[in-house]
């Protein structure tokens, strides 16, 4: 696990500190997106401000990106392979879990005609498409 996050984190410029790598430690784990609130939680007692700084190095390095959700505030995603430091390739729909509030990335989407490349007819901004409905977790509870 450990060679794999300094792995990652070299990978994306980034200097493996303790936080850093407890930070993304957590976010491969937790399988799901993690907001401010979360990672603080999950790490007690780190500090929230180096959480947060660790959180803006590893947007600015393409190790992960900002989901900005009305039911959530803002949430921190890792990024699919190919995101780099000031490249991100993150337009993908998200998927927004009614019941637990999950929000999980959606890579495997067939509308890839909306991203940014040079072939696209459209010049995209941003995209803000997201799926509600229930995890697989939450399906499988209502379902017993
Ligand atoms: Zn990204
Ligand atoms: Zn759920
Ligand atoms: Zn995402």
């Amino acid at each position: 696990m450990n060679a794999k996050i300094i792995e990652t984190l070299e990978k994306n410029a980034v200097k493996p500190t303790p936080v850093r790598m407890l930070v993304l430690e957590q976010m491969i784990v937790q399988q799901r997106s993690l907001s401010l609130s979360d990672l603080e939680n999950l790490l007690y007692p780190a500090d929230r401000i180096t959480i947060y700084r660790t959180l803006q190095t590893f947007v600015k390095n393409g190790i992960a990106h900002i989901i900005e959700h009305q039911h959530t505030g803002s949430v921190y995603a890792l990024c699919p392979e190919g995101c780099t430091h000031g490249t991100h390739i993150d337009d993908h729909p998200h998927f927004f879990c009614e019941k637990c509030g999950k929000i999980i990335c959606t890579n495997d989407f067939s509308y890839k005609l909306f991203q940014h490349n040079a072939a696209s007819k459209y010049e995209v901004h941003k995209t803000e498409m997201t799926i509600s409905g229930l995890c697989p977790e939450c399906k499988k509870q209502t379902l017993q």
